[in-house]
């Protein structure tokens, strides 16, 4: 994945802020996608990723927003993989084993095929570099995942989202909804959290109430 350009370690704008915000309130739903996801031999996502803040320990309001990946959460903390090499953060490198806070969640990223959902900030980023930049940034990733959204943002996009008649809540992943219940409902499938730690999940019937991560170090 790209590196970000400086304005996303500088921006603390409204926008930003709001952008976060709205990452923040789906990272539940977010959660369940991602944990489901582990358990499938071949993989529903091209991409499963969020972005998080590592604060820099020198300057204490500076940090930078970075990508992780082969994430788990257990509803407090998230624990990945560094995706990328910091541009100025000491004690951090593409590879290492990360867990912070889920408050520091800034971004989601959820890729089926070359279309991206989520991608919050990528429309704060779209906003504050000028034509020529944007162009360049398009082409690549994150902003590539999100073509297909032209001016709208993520926000717009997941209010589009159609919503389960049965469960009430919009379905993140948007696939045709035959009956007007969503794939989770329709399957007999309930929303609950891990047994174990908490992590919030999807369910179906005769499946385990632990989380994948709780199934696996069970098991060690
Ligand atoms: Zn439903
Ligand atoms: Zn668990």
């Amino acid at each position: 994945m790209a590196d970000e350009p400086v304005v996303w370690i500088e921006a603390e704008s409204s926008d930003m802020a709001r952008a976060i915000m709205a990452a923040q309130s789906t990272f539940p739903e977010f959660a369940r996608h991602a944990e489901l996801e582990h358990f499938r031999i071949v993989p529903a996502f091209g991409l499963v990723a969020i972005k998080a803040f590592f604060p820099d320990p020198a300057r204490l309001t500076r940090g930078e927003h970075m990508f992780v990946t082969d994430i788990f959460t257990n509803g407090r903390s998230v624990t990945g993989t560094l995706a990328s090499d910091p541009s100025d953060l000491p004690g951090l490198a593409a590879g290492q084993e990360v867990t912070f806070p889920i408050a520091n969640v800034s971004d989601w990223f959820l890729v089926l095929g070359r279309r991206g959902i989520g991608g919050f900030t990528t429309d704060v980023l779209k906003k504050h570099v000028t034509a020529a930049e944007r162009a360049g940034f398009e082409s690549q990733e994150p902003l590539v995942w999100y073509q297909h959204r032209g001016e709208d943002g993520a926000s717009a996009e997941l209010a589009a989202a159609p919503v389960c008649t049965a469960c009430g809540m919009p379905d993140l992943v948007a696939r045709a909804h035959r009956t007007g219940a969503c794939e989770l409902c329709a399957g007999g499938g309930v929303r609950c959290d891990c047994s174990g730690c908490g992590a919030p999940l999807f369910r179906y019937p005769d499946a385990p109430r632990e989380c994948h991560h709780c199934l696996v170090t069970s098991r060690k």
